[in-house]
């Protein structure tokens, strides 16, 4: 059939909508394909240096404003998210100093994986349906703005902690999008709900949230931990804490995500070990085990030695003297960029313990120096 020979859009528009949420998408609205004036706001971001080493949004700029130079005949851009959140608690809960903190996102499968099968399995049903149908999909995969075009499709907007959120859902979703030249009837923005709000920014540790709704993404520990290829800046490196591969402390403290409803994929729910994971065998894991304990899992993005690096950083950070093998294993490695944290580490226990015994308790149960 042809594209011309549909007479009635809306009904076409929920037909489509529902396949792609019986293939599993909890969330699907509809954009015009046009230029948004948050694009001018990420472009402004981006001439700000906020975005660090993530060379990759420099490019393509012009094409991730313009709808058009991904696909001419676009008009239509359906975006689709799908929940990732579990029944384990949150970040911001009680933890073991002995445990390294993942990022909810990052303990199952790779939704990139996941979410494009999806895509690609709704775009194969339009295809046959209609003879000229002209098509782009992306899951983080293109020079995209996810996040604009799921606002103009109805499903949020941009919390002052950057991210995405939707009243009924929170923030707990991964976005994919797919540019048709099918004129689909299309949503309205959704209002800006995070009122006189600021946990997020009170909560972030390196105050990376430097204006409701700006992120300094240099600060940010997701950044640090996850896209930072080089060493993490040491005036950084206290406030990420025990966090081994991103952070989740700005959606944690959001107070729409308190009654978030889980996922019904099973692919998200944590591999064994990823969620919360003892700092030690984190790092036998790492050591020995990659890429294999790693396949097909969103932490093999920070490779092996960001991984180690990670792991550096935390186990300095938790004040367990039982690490000090395994650093002292670092510092001797090979590569200069995990010997140096590895070092940093070894030296911020060492610290930590001259200065508990400086301050030791006397028998009246007054501190002594
Ligand atoms: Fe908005 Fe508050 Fe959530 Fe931050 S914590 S994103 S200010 S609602």
């Amino acid at each position: 059939m042809k594209i011309a020979e549909i007479e009635n859009w809306g009904e076409e528009t929920r037909r489509i909508k529902n396949l792609f949420e019986r293939l599993g998408c909890d969330l699907v609205g509809v954009a015009p394909a046009k230029h948004f004036p948050e694009m001018d706001f990420f472009e402004n971001w981006l001439d700000r240096g906020f975005a660090g080493e993530m060379n990759y949004l420099q490019r393509h700029r012009e094409k991730s404003v313009n709808p058009r130079k991904i696909l001419p005949s676009v008009q239509t851009v359906l975006v689709c998210g799908q929940l990732y959140e579990t029944p384990l608690p949150h970040e911001t809960a009680e933890h073991n100093s002995h445990n390294g903190w993942i990022s909810r996102y990052a303990w199952g499968e790779d939704y990139h994986d996941r979410l494009l099968k999806i895509l690609r399995t709704g775009v194969e049903w339009l295809n046959q349906k209609f003879d000229d149908l002209e098509y782009r999909f992306y899951v983080d995969t293109g020079p995209t703005r996810d996040r604009i075009w799921a606002r103009y499709a109805g499903l949020g907007w941009f919390g002052k902690n950057t991210c995405f959120i939707n009243q009924k859902v929170g923030s707990y979703f991964f976005l994919g999008e797919i540019f048709l030249n099918l004129p689909l009837q299309t949503d309205k923005p959704a209002a800006e709900r995070c009122g006189t709000c600021t946990r997020c920014l009170e909560s972030c540790p390196t105050k990376a949230l430097v204006e409701p709704g700006v992120l300094d993404a240099r600060k940010c520990i997701s950044y640090l931990t996850i896209e930072l290829k080089t060493a993490i800046p040491e005036n950084l490196r206290d406030a990420i804490g025990t966090n081994i591969f991103g952070c989740d402390i700005c959606q944690d403290v959001c107070p729409w995500n308190r009654r978030a409803p889980q996922t019904r994929e099973d692919a998200y729910l944590p591999r064994e070990g990823f969620y919360h994971p003892d700092l030690g065998d984190f790092y036998k894991w790492v050591r020995d085990e990659f890429p294999g304990r790693f396949k097909k899992s969103p932490l093999k993005r920070t490779k092996q030695r960001g991984l180690l690096r990670n792991v550096a950083v935390a186990m300095g950070n938790s004040g367990q003297k039982e690490f000090k093998s395994a650093l002292a294993e670092m510092a001797e490695s090979d590569d200069p960029l995990v010997r140096e944290h590895a070092q940093w580490g070894l030296e911020k226990l060492k610290n930590r313990q001259s200065k508990k015994q400086r301050v030791k308790p006397t028998k009246s149960g007054k501190t002594s120096s």
